[in-house]
Order: C-alpha cells, then sequence, then structure tokens
C-alpha cells in the first residue's frame, strides 16, 4: 500500500470541497454536509475461544440522514478505524442521493481481521457490537449492510441480537440470507450493478462490449460477482488479482473455473487456468478496462501514469487517490466513479428494507429488473451533466449527489 500523506477523510472532503465550490453551496450546508451528524466509537470485550479476553474497537459513523434513515455497511477489516470509517459514510451519503433511494449515509465497522477469528469468535464479536449500538439503530433510524469482511451470516447475527432487544424486525439490516428475509439477488448486486454502469458507459464511448478485456483487482464479493456477470455478458477477464498474487490470461480467464477455485482454495492464486502473476502486476496488464474491486487507494501516482487501460471502473469505495485521478484525467482515461458503479449493492439493499416492510418478496427477475432501470437512470444523469458540463463523470456524479442533499436540507428548513 502506497505511503499516504492525508486522511481518507481528507480525500473524501476535497472531492465534497469541489463540489459546493461549483455548486456555490452556502457556508452553513457546507458546514452541515461536511461533519457526521452522530457517531460512537465502542469497546468490545470477547471472550476468545481460549479462554482470553480481546477488546476489540468498534465504530459506527452516522453522516447525515435528511434524506431518509441512516443507511451504509459494517466493514470488519485492521484499517477500519475512524478516519475510514468516517470517509465512508460520508461516500454513502452521495451514493444513496444520487442513486435517488430515500437514505442518508453512515458506516461501521470493527477493527479487526476477520480471518483470524473462528466463526463463534466473530458471533460473539457481532453481538456485542450490536448491544453496543443498538440504540442508534433501526427500521426507521439506521439499517446496517455488509461491506468488506463481513456478509449475510454477520447480518443474521446482527438481525438476532437486535431481535432479542426490540422484537423481530428483519427491516434492522439489510444483505441477510434469504432465508431470513434477504432479498433475492442481494448478493451478486454490486457487481451486477457495476456490470450494468459499464455497459451503458462503453456503449456511450463507443467500446465494444462483447470480447473486451477487463482486470480485476479483488476477489472478493464485488470482484467476483463482477467478473462472473462480465463474463456472462460476453466480456473477457484477462486478469485477476487478490493479496497472494494474480492470474492472467489474455484469452479470458474461465471465470465460472476460477470462482470454484477460489471458494475452496480462498485466493485466486495457484489457478492453472493462467498464468500466476505477483499482485501488483495486475496495473501493468494490457486491458480495456480496470476495475479496482479491493481497497481504498488501490490507484496511486506510482501506477496511474503507466495504468494501460481506456477506462476505470471503481467498484471498490475510494479506490483511486485525487493524484491519481488527476493523472487519468491528464491521460484522457475517463473514471466512473464509486458512489455510481458500486451503487447497486444500496439499491437492492433499499428493495430488501421495502420488501421487509411490506411482507412481501419479489423474484429475483424483479430485483434485477429494478436495479438496472435504477442505476442506470443515474448512470444516464452523470453522463448528461458530464457532457454538457465537460466535468468528469466523479464530478458530475458528486455535484448531482451532493446537490440533492443540500436541496433537502433546505426543504427541511434546517438553516
Ligand atoms: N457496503 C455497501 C456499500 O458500500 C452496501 C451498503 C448498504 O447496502 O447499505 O455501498
Amino acid at each position: 500500500m502506497a505511503i499516504k500523506e492525508r486522511s481518507a477523510q481528507e480525500d473524501v472532503r476535497l472531492s465534497f470541497d469541489c463540489a459546493a465550490d461549483r455548486l456555490g453551496l452556502p457556508q452553513g450546508v457546507c458546514i452541515m454536509l461536511v461533519e457526521p451528524w452522530r457517531e460512537l466509537r465502542v469497546s468490545l470485550p470477547v471472550r476468545m475461544d481460549d479462554g482470553r479476553v480481546e477488546v476489540f474497537i468498534g465504530y459506527r459513523v452516522q453522516h447525515n440522514a435528511v434524506r431518509g434513515p441512516y443507511k451504509g455497511g459494517v466493514r470488519y477489516h485492521p484499517h477500519a478505524d475512524e478516519d475510514e470509517v468516517r470517509a465512508l459514510a460520508s461516500l454513502m451519503t452521495w451514493k444513496t442521493a444520487l442513486l435517488d433511494i430515500p437514505f442518508g449515509g453512515a458506516k461501521g465497522g470493527i477493527e479487526l481481521d476477520p480471518h483470524t477469528l473462528s466463526e463463534a469468535e466473530l458471533n460473539r464479536v457481532t453481538r456485542r457490537y450490536t448491544r453496543s449500538i443498538q440504540h442508534l439503530l433501526g427500521p426507521h433510524r439506521d439499517i446496517p449492510a455488509p461491506d468488506m469482511g463481513t456478509n449475510a451470516q454477520t447480518m443474521a447475527w446482527m438481525m438476532d441480537e437486535y431481535g432479542q432487544m426490540h422484537g423481530y424486525n428483519p427491516s434492522v439490516v439489510t444483505g441477510k440470507p434469504v432465508e431470513l428475509g434477504g432479498s433475492a439477488g442481494r448478493e451478486a448486486a454490486t457487481g451486477r450493478g457495476a456490470v450494468f454502469v459499464l455497459t451503458e458507459a462503453m456503449r456511450d464511448l463507443g467500446m465494444q462490449v462483447k470480447g473486451a478485456r477487463i482486470a480485476v483487482q479483488g476477489f472478493g464479493n464485488v470482484g467476483s460477482w463482477f467478473a462472473r456477470i462480465a463474463h456472462e455478458e460476453g466480456m473477457r477477464i484477462v486478469a485477476v488479482a487478490d493479496l497472494n498474487g494474480s492470474v492472467c490470461n489474455a484469452n479470458g480467464l474461465d471465470v465460472p473455473a476460477l470462482t470454484d477455485y477460489a471458494r475452496e482454495h480462498r485466493t485466486v492464486a495457484g489457478f492453472t487456468g493462467g498464468e500466476n502473476c505477483r499482485t501488483e502486476d495486475i496495473f501493468s496488464v494490457d486491458c480495456d478496462v480496470f476495475v479496482p474491486a479491493a481497497m481504498e487507494n488501490a490507484l496511486t501516482e506510482e501506477n496511474a501514469w503507466t495504468l494501460p487501460a481506456k477506462l476505470v471502473l471503481e467498484a471498490a469505495n475510494h479506490p483511486t487517490t485525487p493524484e491519481a485521478d488527476r493523472i487519468l484525467r491528464e491521460r484522457g482515461i475517463p473514471v466512473l466513479p464509486d458512489i455510481l458503479v458500486n451503487g447497486g449493492g444500496v439499491t437492492v439493499s433499499y428493495f430488501e428494507w421495502t420488501q421487509n416492510l411490506q411482507q412481501f418478496s419479489w423474484s429475483e427477475e424483479r430485483v434485477n429488473e429494478e436495479l438496472h432501470k435504477r442505476i442506470v437512470a443515474a448512470y444516464c444523469a452523470v453522463a448528461k451533466k458530464a457532457r454538457e458540463t465537460g466535468y468528469t463523470f466523479r464530478e458530475a456524479a458528486m455535484d448531482i449527489g451532493v446537490e440533492r442533499v443540500a436541496r433537502a436540507i433546505e426543504l427541511r428548513g434546517f438553516v
């Protein structure tokens, strides 16, 4: 990981400040949009399997709820500290506004490496965390979801723990297992939404979808579902990287076989259907589209000058530093921004929440259709604004999101 002088919050703030300037937002509104409305830091003492007690640190940052209840994932990662969670919480506010779903923005996290804990330990940490933040949560208050290091099982534990205190209420979290009120299509939704955005953008940019060469950095929930669906759409996944290495095949990887391999070995490294390379080699693979689908700060000034792609699709949250963003712009490489590209996850979370409130469930087909409608509408609004103003896709997306939140503040008569 590159050494950074600024914090994640400062990076994200920079992008907001530029939007506020372009929009000419009044100072009072700016202040309300910068500071998180509420945040909580909790110590989580947990009995480990060997009898020791460990204390983990957790957070829930509620950035803004002017357009609806707080909404956002819970991340389990050693770097899920205050700074990162705050930055990601504000991105959720712009994302839900851009997708035009009736939520605000929040994020939670626990500083831990989930791979070093047993299933039983993760269950206990999750329950302790849920108990510690339960007074902030509620179906009309704050609705967590999975993020990096968490999944449907984590949400099932959260729902169960919350239910023990407040009564059965599945709409308090989204991204649950389908058997417990989760939505069909939620697990694949972020990857699917990213494919929908990419397909529209390629058409607009005059790029061929079938046979397009795609390099994917990260093969967790988002990267693997993106690769599977892009492969089904006839794109060629020419390289996939994770923390342990990368596999490359200029003719296109056999993605279903790679997915099975990765599920079994918990890495793509060692897959025999391509050449095995180092993790960082993903940044020099010849491709049409580069898809960062892992951590923050993947694209930096160290690799942005030489990245051999024609288009960047930000499936991860905040994967491009402001310097790399500027370099890619100078090189004429469009960047489709995170708050648009990975908005499919929270969009289907919204469908899950509405299904739970109505005690009715939709077919996967309907979920995917509605997702397509919403994310393509958001893409079209961003592309139109970018075309009309000469702004980058990120600038256009930020302006639309921030303007909607600012308008809601004005309508509510806060300031
Ligand atoms: N963690 C996902 C995100 O960053 C999903 C959030 C949600 O569904 O609330 O967008």
